[in-house]
């Protein structure tokens, strides 16, 4: 009955691949086996002092950073990022975070963590938008690593910086108030993974991290779906 039930609804709502577009087998769920085996994944949470932690060398001390998968614009892999966050599918960000928590259970480093932070949108965009990508990307790793998720700790304080302020996130330059830390206890001595969709200049990282690193002896490293 269940069998009919869902043949009768993929004929109206056909599940097909978020990456090419094909119709899914019945055990294949938002993306194809065949566009997960051509994921170009980076691998980088098995390397120490990688290229990605090197963009953060000398300027916030992160202790590891890790991405999924390269992003390139206009690769089929674009689609993903962009069924996460203006499409409202929320299971897909869950799915990609049970992927990534797959991949850093197998790094020692990764596998400690204490808490899993996802890189907050501010209150106002939450209700404009629904949902939080990074929250939905957190959930999915915390779930793999069995790790508690925190989502009230750090929060994003100014909404929508003026196109300056835009620039100074691109810029690397002061980033200071933009994120903050209710209760700096909750977090201290702890070793945080901040959890983001996509890692660009790395100055929205530096800037979460730098409000992480006011809790005594925190340690902050980050997990990121995609790295440009
Ligand atoms: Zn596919």
């Amino acid at each position: 009955m269940q069998n009919i039930f869902s043949a009768l609804l993929s004929i109206f709502y056909p599940n097909t691949c978020a990456t090419c577009g094909d119709l899914l087998e019945k055990h294949e769920k938002c993306i194809c086996l065949k566009c997960l085996y051509h994921l170009p994944k980076t691998n980088l949470h098995l390397q120490k002092d990688n290229e990605l932690e090197q963009r953060f060398w000398g300027k916030v001390p992160i202790f590891r950073v890790a991405a999924f998968f390269y992003f390139e614009k206009g690769s089929p892999f674009q689609k993903l990022l962009h069924h996460l966050k203006y499409k409202g599918e929320k299971e897909i960000g869950i799915m990609l975070g049970e992927y990534m928590g797959v991949d850093l259970r197998q790094s020692a480093d990764f596998a400690a963590v204490d808490v899993v932070v996802p890189v907050p949108l501010h209150r106002n965009k939450m209700k404009t938008r629904g949902y939080n990508q990074s929250e939905l990307l957190a959930k999915g790793i915390a779930a793999k690593l069995q790790k508690p998720l925190d989502t009230d700790t750090l929060f994003r304080a100014i909404e929508n910086p003026t196109q300056t302020k835009k620039g100074v996130l691109e810029r690397w330059e002061n980033v200071e108030g933009i994120f903050c830390v209710k209760n700096k206890e909750t977090f201290a001595d702890k070793h945080i993974l901040l959890v983001d969709d996509v890692l660009t200049t790395g100055a929205t990282i530096a800037a979460c991290a730098a409000a992480l690193l006011q809790c005594e002896n925190a340690k902050v490293s980050v997990a990121s779906l995609a790295a440009a």
